[in-house]
């Protein structure tokens, strides 16, 4: 396997250097072109974003990488099949204010951008509406406002788009207005963003988070090991000191991490990072990614032989999302 290479930069830079030509893409792979017409077709439904430091994470003339096909755009998005929508999981109802999604009891989220640095092509938010929906100027002043009203919220999540897409600062003004809502007791960060550009953990931000009043937990979404950078494995060194829980949630997709090898080997290396698995989430039938689903019956039998490989601390629970349920729906491993 051949790696490519790039200068170290920092990560305002390589988000401004994204891959989002899919001949761009194909020729730094050094992948035929024959993948080409469909690939510019499919980047029509949801366009080709990838960070420079995850190419290069990717085998080199390796068309079933499992990196490569999270990101590249192919003719099978055109594939219509009954039951894959645009909303799986039903959040238009679950939106009391803009920027606000409010499913479970005592924990609400908080849109916080409606970018991502990689749109993975089986996001279930691939078709979310972040133009109305994520918080800025006058909407954050009414979900704070929801979020202070609603004295049985315990915790906050940030999610987007990528919440760590959005600035230091930002993020240090919006933390501290939580931090002096006393019901508050927990902040959580779901982001893809460490992952494929390692240096978003910045000094600035494991220090933000380490002097915030309220425990804090990054949710990392890794899918394969492969994804486990030497960098990333350092960022989550830091924030480890820092006192930041550190757990991952990943989906199971079809030839990319259906396989026990490749899900034994995705929990040990998460561990060696210092972060634990939490989730292993079923796929969510979004339109255009139909693809990527595999039978619950494979997945239940999937996670039946991972618990017998590794430790109870090791193993992720596998979850769906059923709309309208009080929480996730796990699914035991079943014989
Ligand atoms: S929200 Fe997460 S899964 Fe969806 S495109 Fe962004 S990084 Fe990928």
């Amino acid at each position: 396997m051949q790696a490519l290479d790039f200068p170290p930069q920092d990560w305002q830079t390589s988000l401004k250097k994204l891959v989002t030509e899919p001949a761009e893409l194909l020729q730094m792979l050094e992948l035929p072109l024959e993948h080409l017409p469909a690939a510019e077709r499919a980047a029509e439904l949801f366009p080709l974003r990838v960070p420079r430091e995850f190419v290069r994470l990717m085998s080199v003339s390796n068309i079933d990488d499992p990196l490569l096909r999270q990101v590249l755009p192919i003719g099978r998005e055109f594939d219509n099949p009954p039951g894959y929508i645009t909303d799986p999981l039903n959040e238009a109802a679950a939106r009391p204010v803009a920027g606000v999604v409010h499913k479970y009891k005592d924990r609400v989220l908080l849109i916080l951008s409606g970018a991502c640095a990689i749109n993975c092509r089986y996001c279930f938010r691939r078709h979310f509406p972040y133009s109305e929906n994520r918080i800025s100027g006058q909407s954050k002043t009414q979900a704070l406002n929801y979020i202070r009203e609603h004295t049985e919220l315990r915790e906050v999540i940030f999610s987007g788009g990528d919440p760590l897409v959005t600035s230091d600062s930002r993020l240090e003004e919006l933390i501290e207005e939580l931090s002096a809502i006393p019901h508050l007791e927990r902040l959580r960060i779901h982001s893809r963003l460490p992952v494929v550009i390692p240096s978003r953990m910045t000094a600035r931000l494991t220090n933000i988070l380490q002097k915030c009043r309220l425990q804090t937990a990054l949710v990392l979404h890794i899918n394969h090991p492969q994804e486990i950078s030497e960098e990333l494995a350092a960022a989550c060194t830091q924030l480890q000191r820092a006192g930041i829980t550190l757990l991952n949630q990943a989906v199971i997709l079809r030839s990319i991490n259906d396989q026990l090898e490749t899900q034994v080997s995705l929990s040990l290396s998460l561990y060696r990072a210092g972060i634990l698995p939490y989730y292993l989430f079923l796929f969510d039938p979004v339109q255009g990614a139909s693809h990527f689903d595999i039978p619950e019956d494979d997945a239940r039998k999937l996670a039946a032989a991972m618990q017998v490989e590794l430790p109870g601390y090791l193993m992720p629970r596998l979850a769906r999302e059923i709309p309208g349920q009080a929480s996730k729906t796990l699914i035991l491993g079943a014989g």
